[in-house]
């Protein structure tokens, strides 16, 4: 069983002061479904002590933002996986939308990013997803297929099976339109197909996340589907009550309160 996961990025936002505020109220709430999801806070670098310091034994993982192609050396403004373990990251998004549409990352810098953090002993949440355009033309797969093949071509399917991917519609992030539960589900079937003909049962195995747009009002509605593993909320994250509403939406979908699945403790 694939163990439902609820990602927050924080994107460029928040304060010493907001950040402990938003933390301390997310964790009442959320703390008592550490063991039924995985739960990770993106904040951005700046932050990432802050946050370690108060997510603490809670069984809420920290998470980064991006991490450097290179592992080390003259890359100045570029922060490199090896700090972000050692700062105690456990998971690292990579190719975000709008770092390909707003800093140029081209499907081969993600692979690359991707490797980094890998090596450097996290997990990479791959994110993955079409613009209106290429959706509209009847493109998305193409564009996905393409994202993906660029890591497979870096990395091998071995280590993409050891990523989370986002599944993440361009047009829906930030803009408040959601994709519908029936194109998402949709999607994920066939991202999985994709994966499971490069290497059988790898598509099964693999968690995949949507992003864009996710509030309470429309959480339950896109988790619904079994092939929705959980979600990547960015606005939402900023709102204690709306991301704990997001995650009890999650957890509310297993059966099971206390899943056995493979748990952070
Ligand atoms: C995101 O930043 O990955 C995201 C999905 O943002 P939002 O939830 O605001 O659409």
């Amino acid at each position: 069983m694939r163990k439902p996961i609820l990602i927050a990025n924080w994107k460029m936002n928040g304060s010493l002061h907001s950040n402990q505020a938003l933390l301390v109220r997310i964790l009442a709430k959320l703390r008592p479904l550490r063991k039924t999801i995985d739960m990770a806070i993106c904040p951005p670098f700046p932050y990432l002590f802050q946050v370690r310091d108060l997510l603490g034994y809670t069984g809420l993982s920290l998470g980064a933002q991006n991490a450097s192609v290179a592992a080390s050396g003259a890359h100045t403004g570029e922060v490199s996986a090896t700090m972000l373990r050692e700062m105690g990251c456990r998971y690292v998004l990579v190719g975000h939308s709008e770092r390909r549409a707003l800093y140029h990352e081209s499907d081969r810098d993600v692979a690359a990013r991707f490797r980094q953090v890998l090596s450097a002993g996290m997990t990479p949440v791959l994110c993955v997803g079409e613009t209106l355009g290429e959706r509209e033309q009847g493109q998305t797969m193409a564009t996905i297929e393409r994202q993906l093949q660029a890591v497979i071509d870096e990395t091998g399917m071995a280590d993409l099976a050891a990523s989370v991917i986002a599944y993440e519609p361009v047009w829906a992030i930030g803009t408040g339109r959601t994709a519908t539960p029936e194109q998402v589900s949709e999607t994920h079937r066939t991202i999985r197909q994709f994966l499971d003909g490069c290497q059988a049962g790898a598509g099964e195995a693999l968690r995949i996340v949507y992003g864009g747009s996710v509030k309470a009002s429309n959480a339950a509605a896109l988790f619904q589907s079994p092939e929705v593993d959980g979600g990547l909320i960015g606005g939402a994250s900023l709102q204690a009550d709306e991301f704990s509403d997001i995650g009890a939406a999650l957890a509310s979908t297993l059966a099971e309160a206390d899943c056995e699945c493979d748990t952070l403790d």
